[in-house]
C-alpha cells in the first residue's frame, strides 16, 4: 500500500512570492535550492512573459522541481481587478495589493498607439493643489513587481487583438520618491529575454521635479517628462508647494537642461492649464522665455476637473490661444486630449479620498473580473 504523506497547509506568508524577487535574488534562490542558475531566468519567463499564475504550468521544470518549488514559493499577484470602461474607450483598472489597498492603471487608446498609464505610488507625498492623489496624502510605495504587475493584469484582460504599445508612469504617485523600485520595474519591463521587452523609448516617466534625480533617468534610458506648471516660483509655490520649496524653478530648469545635454533626448514639459492662474499671454510668453533653445516638446493639460477641486477648466479658445503663442515662438506645442474623464481616469483624477463610495458606483460600463 502506497505510504500517504499528509501535507501541511503552509501559510502564504511563509512562501516566497516569486514576483516579488529581482534577477539577483532570484540567482541566489534557486542556488540554495542546488539548482542551476539558469533556472531563475526560465521562472522569470513565466512569470513575466507568460504571465503564469501556477507554479504547475513552469514546464522547462521537471515535475519533482515543481513540486518542491510549490512548498516554498507562491506567484502572488495582484487581485479583484475592476474595470470601468469609459464612453471614449478609456479603462481605469482598480485592483488590490496584498495589503488591501487599490492601485490605479488607466488604458488609453489612440489612434495607432494603446498606452497604459502606470502608477507608482498608492497617494503621493507632494501636494499639487490641482491634483486628486495628492489630497489623500502618501499611503505606500509600490514595490517593483507591484509596478510591473499592473501592466500583467492589463494585460489578461485586452480585448481581442489589442497590445500595449507605450507605458506612462504618470498614475498615482511620483516615480522619483521611489527610484529604486522604478529602476527595477523598468528593468523588468523592458528586458528582452525574460522580462516584457518593452522598448525604452515606448515609457515614459513623469516627474514633478526632483531636479537631482533627473540625471538618475538618464541611466534607465526612459523618456523623461517634467511637470513645468507654472513659470514664476511664486507661482509654482503656490501649486505644487512640496516640491518647489525644495527644488525651485531655476535649479529645475538647469537640471533639465542638463539631462539634455548628458543624454541628447528631448524632453517633455508638461503643463497643467488652470483658468484664471496660469493661461493668461503673459503666463505664455514667460514659458517661452524659460525654454528659450532647449530641445523639448510641450504637451499642455487642459485641467480635469475633480469632486471639491478648487480650480476651473479654461475654455478651449483659452488653450488654444496659449498654444499660439508657444508656438509663434517656435516650440513643438501638443493638446493632451484629456480620455476618461467620466470614470475619473484622467490627468489628477486619480486616487480616493477618505469616505468616497466603493469605485462601483462611479461605472458606466463596470466590469469586475
Ligand atoms: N508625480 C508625477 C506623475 C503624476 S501626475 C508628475 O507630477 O509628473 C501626471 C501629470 O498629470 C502631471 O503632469 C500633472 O501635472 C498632471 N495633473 C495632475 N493633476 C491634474 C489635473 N487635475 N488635471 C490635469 N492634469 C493634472
Amino acid at each position: 500500500m502506497p505510504i500517504r504523506t499528509r501535507r501541511r497547509a503552509v501559510p502564504l506568508a511563509a512562501l516566497t512570492n516569486l514576483l516579488e524577487l529581482n534577477l539577483d535574488s532570484a540567482e541566489q534562490f534557486v542556488r540554495d535550492l542546488g539548482w542551476p542558475r539558469y533556472r531563475a531566468q526560465q521562472i522569470f519567463r513565466w512569470l513575466h512573459r507568460r504571465r503564469a499564475r501556477d507554479i504547475k504550468r513552469m514546464t522547462d521544470l521537471s515535475q519533482a522541481e515543481r513540486a518542491r518549488l510549490s512548498t516554498i514559493a507562491r506567484i502572488g499577484r495582484l487581485e479583484d481587478c475592476q474595470i470601468l470602461r469609459s464612453v471614449d474607450g478609456t479603462r481605469k483598472f482598480l485592483a488590490r495589493l496584498e495589503d488591501g489597498l487599490l492601485v490605479e492603471s488607466v488604458l488609453i487608446p489612440d489612434a495607432d498607439r494603446l498606452t497604459l498609464c502606470l502608477s507608482t505610488q498608492v497617494g503621493c507625498t507632494l501636494d499639487c493643489g490641482f491634483c486628486l492623489t495628492g489630497k489623500m496624502g502618501l499611503r505606500r510605495n509600490l514595490k517593483a513587481h507591484e509596478i510591473v504587475d499592473q501592466v500583467l493584469t492589463v494585460q489578461d484582460h485586452l480585448d481581442a487583438g489589442e497590445r500595449v504599445t507605450n507605458l506612462v508612469l504618470m498614475g498615482m504617485g511620483e516615480p522619483l520618491a521611489n527610484l529604486e523600485a522604478v529602476s527595477d520595474a523598468i528593468t523588468r519591463l523592458t528586458n528582452a529575454s525574460w522580462g516584457l521587452g518593452i522598448a525604452g523609448r515606448r515609457i515614459t516617466l513623469s516627474t514633478a521635479g526632483l531636479s537631482p534625480r533627473l540625471k538618475d533617468v538618464a541611466a534607465l534610458r526612459v523618456n523623461l517628462a517634467v511637470s513645468l506648471n507654472a513659470t514664476t516660483n511664486e507661482q509654482r509655490d503656490r501649486l505644487m508647494p512640496a516640491v518647489n520649496r525644495v527644488y525651485p524653478l531655476d535649479e529645475l530648469l538647469a537640471a533639465c537642461r542638463n539631462y539634455v545635454l548628458l543624454t541628447r533626448r528631448r524632453l517633455t514639459f508638461e503643463y497643467v492649464l488652470l483658468a484664471g492662474v496660469n493661461d493668461t499671454e503673459q503666463d505664455a510668453k514667460r514659458f517661452t522665455k524659460l525654454l528659450n533653445g532647449m530641445r523639448c516638446k510641450v504637451n499642455l493639460i487642459p485641467f480635469n476637473e475633480f469632486p471639491g477641486s478648487p480650480f476651473k477648466r479654461p475654455t478651449d479658445s483659452a488653450v488654444l490661444g496659449f498654444q499660439s503663442v508657444l508656438r509663434r515662438a517656435g516650440l513643438d506645442v501638443f493638446v493632451r486630449k484629456s480620455k476618461g474623464r467620466d470614470v475619473l481616469g484622467a490627468c489628477g483624477q486619480l486616487g480616493r479620498l477618505p469616505g468616497d463610495q466603493d469605485p462601483a458606483p462611479l461605472t458606466l460600463a463596470g466590469a469586475s473580473c
